[in-house]
């Protein structure tokens, strides 16, 4: 089996990547940052994301397992003090994975030509770059509210419990094939109306936002910002794709939620 390490960078992420890669490849396995068939992360789940966007291309390919070192670390499963466990799990043992969804964002231009595709782990943001935001939103083709205030975030379901929740989003199971519309203080008064509530879309469901008068979006997929200029619109669902989770150990969901927002 061919592993690659993605580190933090800081001191102590370093220090136990070089020791995993040294464990594992005494144990036979390859290290490989090409092609490898499982990705572990050290560090946080801001790591992980880095981990994720670097081998998007090979998700089919890839399974992911995070170790955390002393950050929130909600998509890792092992601490420092585990990684001989997890090694001898990796070098030895057949891992199941779990799916989780991923959102695809599809950015046309007033130009035409080539549209922007990303794929977000967490979720995608849109605001504007000065002025109040004003877009229309649109679900499944048909023309929902025009949204004023500060910007909208699609959350997938994994990432219900990161910049989400912190709008008073729901948290939601990954199991659930779904992306989660959340507003940033939206204007509401008895000129301009908006639902107010996060909305919930299944997976064959599409939400596409259409600017009224800016054209220029600073647009985040999880941790990357971009500006994108004379936008026609933006498209949101679920992805075709999944992120792959290798599981030595049960680790439900709502352990995780209950663990990282309620005590360890
Ligand atoms: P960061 O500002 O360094 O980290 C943001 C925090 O979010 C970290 O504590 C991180 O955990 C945590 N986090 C990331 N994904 C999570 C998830 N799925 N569930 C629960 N917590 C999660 O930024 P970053 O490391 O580059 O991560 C980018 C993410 O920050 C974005 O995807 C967005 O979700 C989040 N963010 C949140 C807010 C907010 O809550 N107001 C605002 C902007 C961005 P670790 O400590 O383990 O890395």
């Amino acid at each position: 089996m061919k592993f690659a390490i993605t580190s933090k960078g800081d001191t102590e992420s370093n220090i136990w990547m070089h020791k995993m890669r040294s464990y594992l490849q005494d144990f036979g396995l390859v290290y490989d940052e090409a092609q490898p068939d499982i990705v572990i992360s050290v560090g946080g789940d801001g790591t992980l994301l880095y981990a994720f966007h670097r081998y998007s291309s090979r998700l089919d390919r890839t399974a992911f397992v995070g170790v955390h070192t002393g950050h929130l670390g909600f998509y890792a499963d092992w601490v420092p003090d585990e990684i001989e466990e997890l090694v001898d799990a990796i070098a030895h043992k057949t891992y199941t994975t779990v799916d989780y969804p991923l959102l695809e964002v599809m950015i046309a231009y007033e130009h035409g030509g080539h549209e922007t595709r990303y794929l977000a782990l967490n979720e995608s943001t849109v605001k504007c770059v000065d002025g109040t935001f004003v877009i229309d939103v649109e679900i499944n083709g048909r023309h929902f509210e025009r949204f004023r205030g500060d910007g909208l975030c699609l959350a997938t379901p994994s990432g219900s419990t990161a910049y989400n929740k912190a709008l008073g989003g729901a948290i939601v199971h990954p199991s659930l094939q779904s992306i989660q519309l959340t507003e940033m203080a939206s204007i509401n008064n008895k000129v301009f109306r908006t639902i107010g509530s996060p909305l919930i879309l299944p997976g064959h469901h599409t939400c596409v936002l259409r600017p009224v008068r800016q054209k220029d979006f600073l647009v985040t997929v999880d941790h990357l910002t971009l500006l994108h200029k004379e936008v026609r619109s933006i498209q949101y669902r679920v992805a075709k794709e999944k992120i792959r989770f290798a599981r030595f150990r049960p680790f439900p969901f709502w352990k995780r939620v209950h663990d990282s927002f309620i005590s360890d």
